[in-house]
């Protein structure tokens, strides 16, 4: 994963981050019939940690910031991943924190939401110092018991990946000897230290099947002038890292055709569609995915957000379709994949503009959803379908097998292949990411058409989310 550059680190917010997160939580608050002692319970941070610790680079002492915010213990363990970044402050990780919080919720996920962020930038780091960096962070979160299986579960984000996620559950490990549990204290894992397949390509392919859920409800599409299927829709993606890459994969793959990409050096166009595995290959060699061979280069990075398209992907940062461009957003779906990436008033420009947004706290959940499925591994000990995926194959080869004696005909190889093939790992995870992302866009879109007065699927969202924690704590008799 990569880091944040200048310009996001100079770009001012139009607001608090956090205050958004606020404002957005009781626009939907409204809706609820909780009283306003609970409602305040379930929107404040419960706890705010800001540290700052030495390391050692290049000979110097350097001291480091670094936050995690567990924004609600409602449920524990509380779960959010880690952000390197200059941009980190607290206000962005208590926003982060809070809408893991609804998210959670939204997609039925049994935790209360946290985030933590690093504010360095990792690129001028090596390897060995960001190792360095990573573990005297992990020893500072288990020092005040911000971290453990049951307490608080970190995973990557911007930033960072699988590979701060084995340094962080090995020093975990260090200072829990003995401790069975000991790799749930962490998700995003490589496979090799406990993690679980399906989980890189994880956030990128739940906004493949919320965007693709959107699309295949008539009603609300004929009001978009849209037709339904993802097939030869016009995609615009920025920022091709973990998110924005796996997400134009899937689009690509479900035959939607990319036609433009901004990535941190500029943004191209190619009507026709661009080949995003090409383009990968292109970027790793040139540094840089302008010039793409049959694509064109536009003036500016931001400028692909503006191009005419059915669906855009913001899957960078938050702050990017702001008061200054919304006017211009020309697409007919807007998909955060990124967290934040609407601020409110370019929000009520769009919504304005009849532009269908697909919020961040229900589209980008795909990830939290995964490391839930990892977090049930690393507790259970076994890798999903390790039991049950022999047994299956043989019963299924059973029945082929009696079907096709009794029918006096044998079936074709490849359809044979299907039936008798018994779920392994990665095929369950995607089967439950699939079921859990269908299902939390019908329940917000219901609560959406429930009531006339909520405008939009973000208040649809946090209103769900709302509903679910207000009940949970009246389940825990705090709030009679
Ligand atoms: P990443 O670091 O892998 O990728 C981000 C990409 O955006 C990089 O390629 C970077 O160069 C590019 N970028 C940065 N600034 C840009 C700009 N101004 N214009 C165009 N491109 C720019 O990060 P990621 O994990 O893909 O996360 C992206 C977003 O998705 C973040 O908002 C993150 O919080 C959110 N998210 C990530 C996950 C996850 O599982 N990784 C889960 C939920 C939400």
């Amino acid at each position: 994963m990569q880091s944040s550059n200048n310009n996001n680190v100079k770009s001012k917010r139009e607001h608090s981050f956090y205050g958004d997160v606020l404002d957005y939580f009781s626009r939907a608050a409204q809706f609820t019939k909780y009283p306003p002692g609970l409602l305040d319970q379930i929107k404040d941070c419960n706890s705010v940690y800001e540290m700052k610790f030495p390391v050692r680079i290049k000979n110097k002492i350097k001291v480091i910031t670094a936050y995690r915010v567990e924004h609600s213990q409602h449920k524990l363990p509380v779960k959010g991943g880690i952000r390197y970044s200059l941009s980190v402050n607290q206000d962005e990780v208590m926003a982060l924190a809070a809408l893991m919080t609804y998210k959670c919720a939204v997609v039925n996920v049994p935790f209360g939401g946290a985030k933590g962020g690093v504010c360095i930038d990792p690129r001028a780091y090596d390897e060995v110092e960001l190792e360095h960096i990573t573990r005297r962070y992990t020893s500072e979160l288990i020092k005040k018991n911000f971290i453990g299986p049951g307490i608080d579960v970190p995973a990557p984000d911007y930033g960072t990946s699988g590979r701060e996620m084995a340094w962080i559950a090995d020093t975990y490990a260090a200072f829990n000897s003995g401790s069975i549990d000991s790799q749930g204290c962490v998700t995003g894992k490589p496979i090799s230290q406990g993690g679980i397949r399906g989980r890189t390509a994880a956030t990128g392919r739940g906004v493949f099947f919320g965007v693709r859920e959107a699309l295949n409800n008539k009603d609300d599409l004929k009001k978009l002038g849209l037709t339904p299927g993802v097939e030869e829709k016009k995609v615009v993606i920025q920022g091709l890292g973990n998110v924005g890459y796996h997400t134009a994969k899937f689009f690509s793959e479900a035959g939607a055709k990319i036609i433009g990409i901004a990535e941190y050096e500029g943004s191209i166009f190619d009507p026709k569609g661009i080949d995003i595995n090409k383009l990968i290959q292109y970027r790793k060699e040139k540094g840089s995915i302008l010039d793409f061979p049959g694509s064109k280069n536009l003036k500016d990075r931001s400028d692909a957000l503006e191009l005419e398209c059915d669906i855009l992907i913001p899957a960078a940062l938050e702050n990017q379709i702001n008061s200054e461009n919304a006017d211009k957003i020309k697409a007919k779906i807007v998909a955060e994949a990124a967290n934040g990436p609407v601020t409110p008033l370019a929000e009520k420009v769009l919504l304005k503009n009849n532009i269908l947004i697909i919020p961040d706290l229900y589209l980008n959940a795909g990830g939290v959803t995964v490391s839930y499925f990892e977090w049930l591994k690393n507790l259970s000990h076994v890798r999903f379908g390790r039991m049950g995926k022999r047994y299956d194959e043989l019963i299924y080869h059973t029945l082929v097998n009696s079907i096709e004696s009794a029918i006096g005909k044998k079936l074709d190889q490849s359809s044979k292949e299907i039936i008798t093939h018994g779920a392994d790992e990665e095929d369950l995870v995607n089967s439950g990411l699939e079921e859990t992302m269908v299902t939390a866009y019908n329940e917000i879109r219901e609560t959406w058409k429930s009531n006339k007065k909520i405008q939009d699927l973000r208040t649809a969202a946090f209103v769900t989310a709302i509903n679910k924690i207000g009940e949970s704590y009246y389940a825990l008799g705090i709030f009679p």
